[in-house]
């Protein structure tokens, strides 16, 4: 896999986005709601800060709401282009994959805010 593809791989499947091999979150179960958000300070494998600063993840919000719009707009908008028209029950299925999705979305949301920083805003470190 090429560089960039293996990268986005990482962010998809919740890795460091500095090495790809460690996982983001302590726990990898996405139906564990209590430990959903824990994340170790450092990773193991290449020591990238996890903790970038207090309150680092508000922004995570705003990559959470971009992909679930992303989402809700691509598939009823993909109904509606192949079938003419959107009924309800199609409706709340998408909102179910939506919320049966919420505690990757979460993570992904975090990890891709992570990636962004790391890759474009984070300051090179002296050796
Ligand atoms: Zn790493």
């Amino acid at each position: 896999m090429s560089g960039v593809l293996s990268k986005i791989w990482g962010v998809v499947t919740l890795k460091c986005p500095n090495c790809g091999k460690e996982p983001l979150f302590s726990n990898p179960s996405l139906v564990n709601l209590k430990e959903i958000d824990k994340m170790p300070d450092v990773c193991p494998s290449c020591g990238q800060d996890f903790k970038i600063e207090v309150e680092f993840y508000y922004g995570a919000m705003f990559v959470s709401y971009a992909i679930t719009a992303l989402f809700m707009f691509g598939l009823m908008g993909l109904d509606i282009l192949l079938s003419g028209y959107l009924h309800l029950w199609e409706l709340l299925i998408y909102i179910a994959l939506l919320l049966a999705g919420w505690s990757y979305w979460f993570r992904v949301s975090r990890s891709i805010w992570l990636a962004i920083y790391v890759w474009f805003l984070q300051p090179i470190k002296d050796k």
